[in-house]
């Protein structure tokens, strides 16, 4: 993995005290790369897993020319160059019969959608453009051309060819193409592991007595929980005290059994806490302020402990934030690490069912609730308090109202981008 010490080194415009999400976001994708070690799974499990290698087509799909409708095939020869074409049913063609003789001149064969075309057979009119009398079917000429409603062999995917690439993020659909294609198995990438705690002294874990000036830890159970989606194995060391001894224990266990670290907390600027001195001490880790909200401090780098190395994100203590930050920074981040570069979640451009007050020169991803309006198009309004302690703002919301970083305050009517959270989260 290169430095990021020497990646940083490349930007002319760096700034760490006022970094602007994308930049933030270049650097990010720099320095990580994928993990190595790769595992043979039954396609059944293989779901959200990274593909490690081509899954090549062992078979022409479809494995044979066949009906794109139910209708009579019969041979383009028949076809009259004008009035009506009379052709006698010599048969019947179903899904799954083969090895049919080819009709004689002036028969057709009756067929369903995807039975094999019969031999001789080059064109199929459906059954809805002809009249049957008996045994004879009667259409007008020009309703068809020759070739028409026949599937070649090989025409969705020809034997040989790459059917699905490296890197690809395993999908329900996926596995049924895998599975049309007869392969039981796949080589995916290993799964990432993450190591993740929450650190300051006022921190109670549920069960324990919230002493006054104290809050209840959520930020480790919005991590575990964001971490599942994403399908990596979890080591969750709870909370971790403002003690060196302890700070440093944690991140070298963190570090040597882990490919990335999360932590949450003691990263802002003025903190009375060891965790950026120990970060900094483990490692080649760097202390951002984004120009982002909520969100603002955030290091990242690597450290390394007895020979392991792993990947560091220390994310603000806000439970907000965490969220924020994990969502536009770690995700692709880890992503990455699985082999994966996913495109980021499209913006939808929608009205504003209010103004927002925002100040050009940060991204801000405000919480917001998209839903019709009165006139029954889509509107996009926010969730109340915005404060980046506020975990109800992300619970309600049901979308980002994503602020770009040149962007000034809003008007009501204006349109703003929103990202989704289904798919995100
Ligand atoms: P810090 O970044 O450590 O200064 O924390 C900022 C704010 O987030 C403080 O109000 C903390 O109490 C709160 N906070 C930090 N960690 C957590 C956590 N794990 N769960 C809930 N709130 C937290
Ligand atoms: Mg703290």
């Amino acid at each position: 993995m290169p430095s990021l010490q020497s990646v940083i080194s490349c930007l002319s415009d760096y700034d760490p005290t006022a970094l602007p999400v994308d930049q933030a976001n270049r650097i990010i994708a720099d320095v990580v790369e994928p993990v190595t070690g790769i595992e043979q799974l039954a396609i059944r499990t293989a779901l959200d897993r990274v593909l490690a290698e081509d899954v090549v087509s062992p078979i022409d799909v479809p494995a044979h020319d066949n009906a794109a409708m139910d209708g009579y095939a019969f041979n383009a020869a028949n076809l009259p160059a004008s009035g009506d074409a009379v052709l006698t049913v010599a048969g019947t063609a179903l899904a799954g019969d083969t090895g049919l003789p080819a009709p004689a001149a002036g028969t057709a064969v009756r067929i369903m959608t995807g039975a094999v075309m019969p031999a001789g057979c080059d064109t199929v009119i459906p059954q809805e453009l002809v009249e049957v009398d008996g045994d004879t079917i009667r259409f007008a000429a020009d309703a068809v051309r020759a070739g028409d409603n026949r599937r070649f062999r090989g025409e969705d995917l020809a034997a040989g060819k790459p059917a699905l690439r490296a890197g690809r993020l395993l999908r329900p659909a996926d596995l049924g193409l895998l599975a049309s294609l007869g392969i039981a198995e796949v080589r995916v990438r290993r799964r990432l592991r993450v190591a993740f705690f929450s650190t300051g002294d006022e921190l109670r874990s549920i069960g324990e007595t919230l002493d006054a000036g104290c809050v209840y830890d959520s930020n480790r159970y919005t991590l575990h929980a964001m971490l599942t989606r994403l399908g990596v194995e979890l080591i969750d060391m709870g909370v971790v005290r403002d003690d060196p001894a302890a700070l440093e224990a944690a991140f070298r266990t963190a570090c040597e059994n882990a490919d990335a670290v999360i932590t949450s907390g003691g990263v802002s600027v003025g903190e009375a806490d060891y965790t950026k001195a120990i970060m900094a001490r483990l490692g080649d880790v760097t202390f951002w302020k984004i120009a982002m909200r909520p969100g603002r401090p955030m290091a990242f780098g690597r450290i390394a402990s007895n020979g392991k190395e792993a990947l560091l994100f220390g994310l603000p203590g806000n439970p907000v934030a965490v969220m924020v930050t994990f969502y536009h920074f770690v995700r692709a981040a880890l992503h990455r690490m699985m082999g994966t570069d996913l495109a980021a979640p499209p913006l939808m451009r929608v009205r504003s069912a209010q103004a927002i007050r925002k100040k050009p020169g940060r991204t801000e991803y405000q919480r917001g609730i998209l839903a019709p309006g009165a006139d029954g198009q889509w509107e996009v309004r926010i969730t109340g308090q915005q404060g980046s302690g506020v975990l109800r703002s992300m619970s309600e919301a049901n979308c980002f109202i994503v602020l770009g970083h040149q962007q000034g305050g809003v008007a009501a009517g204006d349109p703003v981008d929103v990202m989704l959270f289904e798919g995100l989260i």
